[in-house]
């Protein structure tokens, strides 16, 4: 098949102005990246087709007001269905409705304490669409997003975003995770035709949401190494400019932390801004390489462990903020003294097959399937050791230095904003926490990040039983 976003656009436009990182200097990564709305365009700087299908990023206070006219521009009119969660139809419901009311909106609310983008979930959204609604309108954060998203794409609607929390990157995302027979992959979606916040709900969200958000912007900073060398070490496509975007706007939110520890909505506003942009540079590069790496590995794994479990789900972006501080240790622990570490003994097969199915219990055939069963070695390996000791001379060795300080200030931001930096505070066992380092890169298969390399090195798994121990190891 060919690969659509090498694809010629039949209605490129020209290269927008935006795309030049020289025009951004004096400028927020958030009005950057609202350049990049609805773009459609082949970059000069990686070759590839870049499309946005998000035409409107707005946070401002009471933008429910404004939405009649603001959908108008869209060119949506007729019936909205608004979908919920009981927390978001109390906390966000009236105002959204009032500033809808001339469309004589139609509601749905999910009412689970549980609630995950699962069959039951969509199912009982697709019954709502009895109502025949012109297009749907997601009211919350990640879950209920991801819901409208899948159904939205299924049922041929435009939708909107009216985001309630800070938490999560995946507003403006074109796929969506979902959890089908208790196995989480990524389907296809549709990215939101606008997202749209009021700073003042997103601050009073509960705070652990919006640690939860800068966690989910903190593990760019993995995401970007992991994806630079994918491209030296493997030949992945990489686009300078996206990953130029993702840089600026992690480098803001960082600076950022205070005033989020203090809930100050401007600064909640700039994090929601931040995690729609993310959402963005994905739907720039087809994939989520510029916002997914190691860490995210680490989170889908432990949350695969809690759905097993029927284990009431903790955030997303706090797990991936746990994911970032092992990432970064990881990084750490093989290329902090400067060198390469020396080769050691990896993981038999038949050993590893076996961790595979005490650790993936009833997925782990298709784990099985789906994996090497031993980390590459030979003379492909001794190849790739040499493009990475390269790439670390290039920029890999400035950058791991970096995670020295990084790494506490990070913990010390996530804590005093209120999320965890420990598995255990989220109910996490030692045991989970070694599989979710050891065993979060099978669920990806395809996707080289720092614990591959480490696998490969015959360090992964002394590394998972450090952090185990004492995170990040
Ligand atoms: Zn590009
Ligand atoms: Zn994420």
């Amino acid at each position: 098949m060919p690969d659509p976003a090498l694809a010629p656009a039949p209605t490129a436009a020209p290269v927008p102005e935006i795309a030049d990182p020289a025009t951004w200097t004096g400028r927020s990564a958030a009005d950057v990246a609202r350049g990049f709305l609805g773009v459609d365009y082949a970059c000069p700087a990686c070759g590839r087709r870049h499309a946005v299908s998000t035409r409107r990023l707005e946070t401002r206070p009471g933008v429910a007001r404004d939405l009649v006219p603001l959908l108008a521009d869209l060119g949506l009119s007729g019936r909205p269905l608004v979908v919920f969660d009981a927390n978001t139809r109390a906390a966000a419901g009236d105002a959204l409705l009032a500033g809808l009311d001339p469309l004589a909106p139609a509601t749905h609310v999910f009412r689970r304490d549980d609630l995950h983008a699962d069959e039951a979930a969509l199912g009982s959204l697709l019954a709502a669409l009895a109502a025949r609604p012109a297009f749907l309108v997601s009211c919350g954060s990640g879950t209920v997003t991801d819901i409208v998203r899948y159904v939205a794409l299924q049922a041929g609607l435009p939708f909107v975003s009216y985001a309630t929390a800070a938490s999560v990157d995946g507003f403006a995302s074109s796929v969506t995770p979902l959890i089908v027979d208790g196995f989480k992959r990524t389907y296809p979606g549709k990215a939101p035709l606008a997202i749209l916040a009021d700073p003042g709900v997103l601050a009073a969200a509960p705070r652990r949401m919006t640690a939860a958000g800068f966690g989910d912007v903190l593990g760019k900073v993995t995401a970007l190494l992991d994806w630079r060398l994918a491209r030296d070490l493997d030949g992945e496509a990489h686009c300078p400019t996206i990953d130029a975007l993702v840089d600026k706007a992690v480098v803001e939110c960082l600076a950022l932390s205070g005033a989020l520890a203090r809930s100050e909505p401007s600064a909640v506003g700039t994090l929601l801004d931040v995690l729609a942009l993310t959402g963005i540079a994905m739907q720039l590069m087809g994939t989520s390489r510029p916002a997914s790496g190691a860490e995210h590995q680490v989170s889908h794994l432990l949350e695969m462990g809690d759905i097993r479990r029927h284990r009431p789900g903790s955030l997303h972006g706090d797990k991936v903020g746990l994911g970032t501080l092992a990432g970064m240790g990881l990084y750490l622990r093989l290329f902090g003294d400067g060198n390469l570490p020396a080769q050691r003994p990896t993981m038999p097969a038949r050993v590893w097959e076996s961790e595979v199915r005490r650790v993936f219990g009833p997925q782990a055939d298709a784990v099985v399937a789906n994996n090497p069963h031993e980390p590459l070695s030979g003379a492909a390996w001794d190849a790739q050791k040499r493009r990475l000791a390269a790439a670390l001379d290039a920029y890999g060795h400035g950058i791991v230095q970096g995670y020295r300080t990084l790494l506490p200030a990070a913990a010390g931001m996530i804590e005093a904003i209120g999320g965890p930096v420990k598995p255990s505070q989220l109910g996490y066992s030692e045991q989970d926490a070694r599989d979710a380092v050891g065993f979060g890169k099978e669920v990806n298969a395809a996707k080289l990040t720092v614990m591959r390399i480490a696998e490969r090195f015959g360090l992964l798994y002394e590394f998972a039983e450090a952090a185990a121990a004492d995170w990040p190891g």
